[in-house]
């Protein structure tokens, strides 16, 4: 750790931006855009401090850096919607591991949550931000609900500084909540709601930057709207937030345990009581929202309410598969995420963007049915294409956190790039280079930028002792299963 403390010595913004650089000669260039948009014409992108400034077929400038990316495919830097960095020291744990969500957050995030100190969640943090960096990643939106009375350290701060480390854009989704679910030992985890709010608006002061081309973003995003506060303080937050210029976000219809309890508790579906409690807009996003029904479908697309799809998690968990095609076609803006590596071993975002690929056409192929029933025969394949998946993990992420200025490669816009070699075994044999990164769901990251940056180089992060924080990780492991013993 002792490099990358050294380097975060160094001022954002300053050390490895080239005023001028030139990606040059890569075998194709998606933009992230749709339909025709989706490739760029020509093989090179211009990038002058930190900003794309021309795509085309070119020619080096004067003194110009140059970083050549033939056999490469160049995508927008991949953006995660929705994770809980906390959760990179929880993999593979033996208790939850074949639990639905509710038996797994008491085994899993809820037995560890207050054995977390200082230590642990940085090199949790730095466990899960290294691994999707090497994915091509270079925004994180992290929902941290690590917080209980009289705690002794800032995970907010912690967070914020291990992506400054990297030089990843870090959107911080600042969880919690007012009430405790019966798989919480004790009442008094939870927060008051004025402490809840007057953290709100500390972070808003100290991190929060509403430009387009953010390095660091607040939100407010209590854990859960369905379990975590009650209808007023919900209310009460959302007015807050807003008045803060803040997002929002939470955990909805993940499982059917989200039905019932609307049912039970609201006597209505939950995206109604999301209305209700004004937790609808095109300022909100929610994880998963796997369980929908078409008039809650229509409701999220005439309000222009986010998802963050989250389909590894969601099949590790069994909650099922995300009605994404239906949500796109009724105008929901869509992103990818990882979701906790307590549900989740891979934050990697070129794993998710293929299993979203998969995931999609299983579903939409699930409802084939025989022509001699009545049915169209095979159909399907056609419902989701590696286009809509790259749109949704960049261009879709960037229009969910309100962050204008990435996730398209277009003049203007921030250079945060994903360069990606096809040098695998996996891609041997491939005929179109510039899908194979998303169907081989493999490939090695040339290079990563974020606003003209270079972060990680040949599938390295300069700097980073790899060795070193696989040992803090395994530490950190037997700390955790000694703390809950
Ligand atoms: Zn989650």
């Amino acid at each position: 750790m002792k490099d990358l403390a050294d380097k975060s010595q160094t001022p954002k913004n300053t050390k490895k931006v080239q005023s001028s650089l030139l990606i040059r000669g890569a075998a194709a260039i998606m933009t992230g855009g749709q339909g025709a948009l989706a490739r760029a014409q020509g093989h090179d992108i211009r990038i002058k401090n930190g900003i794309i400034r021309e795509i085309g077929d070119l020619f080096p400038e004067t003194d110009e850096k140059v970083l050549d990316a033939s056999e490469c495919v160049v995508y927008p830097a991949w953006i995660n919607t929705h994770h809980h960095l906390a959760q990179s020291l929880l993999k593979g744990v033996p208790e939850g591991i074949n639990c639905t969500l509710t038996p797994w957050l008491s085994a899993v995030p809820f037995r560890f949550r207050n054995h977390f100190d200082e230590n642990l969640l940085r090199t949790a943090a730095r466990v899960g931000l290294v691994e999707l960096a090497l994915s091509g990643c270079g925004t994180v939106a992290d929902h941290h609900y690590m917080y209980w009375p009289g705690m002794d350290f800032d995970g907010a701060g912690i967070l914020f500084e291990e992506a400054d480390r990297l030089g990843l854009r870090f959107v911080l989704c600042r969880g919690g909540a007012t009430q405790s679910r019966n798989f919480e030992k004790k009442r008094s985890d939870v927060e008051r709601l004025t402490d809840y709010l007057d953290d709100l608006s500390r972070l808003q002061r100290d991190y929060h930057d509403p430009k387009p081309d953010a390095r660091r973003r607040v939100v407010a995003a209590p854990t859960t709207v369905m379990f975590s506060m009650d209808a007023g303080e919900l209310r009460e937050t959302a007015a807050h937030a807003r008045s803060l210029g803040l997002r929002l976000h939470s955990h909805l219809s993940e499982t059917v345990i989200y039905q019932d309890a609307s049912q039970e508790k609201n006597n209505c579906s939950p995206i109604q009581y999301a209305e209700q409690i004004g937790w609808l807009g095109s300022d909100v996003w929610y994880a998963h929202l796997v369980k929908l029904s078409k008039e809650e479908i229509a409701l999220l697309g005439a309000t222009r309410t986010g998802v963050a799809h989250c389909p590894q998690s969601n099949g590790r968990l069994a909650s099922g598969i995300a009605p994404v095609i239906a949500l796109k076609n009724a105008g929901v803006p869509v992103s990818l995420a990882v979701d906790g590596a307590g549900s989740n071993e891979a934050a990697d975002m070129l794993q998710e963007a293929h299993a979203a690929w998969l995931m999609a056409r299983a579903r939409a192929g699930q409802k084939a049915l025989p022509q001699y029933t009545g049915g169209r025969g095979e159909e399907g394949a056609d419902s989701v294409t590696v286009e809509d998946i790259i749109h949704w993990g960049t261009a879709g992420g960037a229009e969910v956190l309100g962050l204008g200025n990435i996730g398209l490669l277009e003049p203007g816009k921030e250079a945060d790039l994903a360069i990606y070699k096809l040098d695998k075994p996996r891609n041997f044999g491939i005929h179109d280079l510039s899908i194979a990164p998303v169907i081989c769901g493999d490939a090695t990251l040339r290079a990563l930028l974020v606003g003209g940056e270079v972060i990680v180089e040949n599938g390295k992060l300069p700097g980073l002792d790899l060795e070193e924080l696989a040992n803090s990780a395994k530490l950190g492991v037997e700390l955790l299963k000694k703390s809950t013993i």
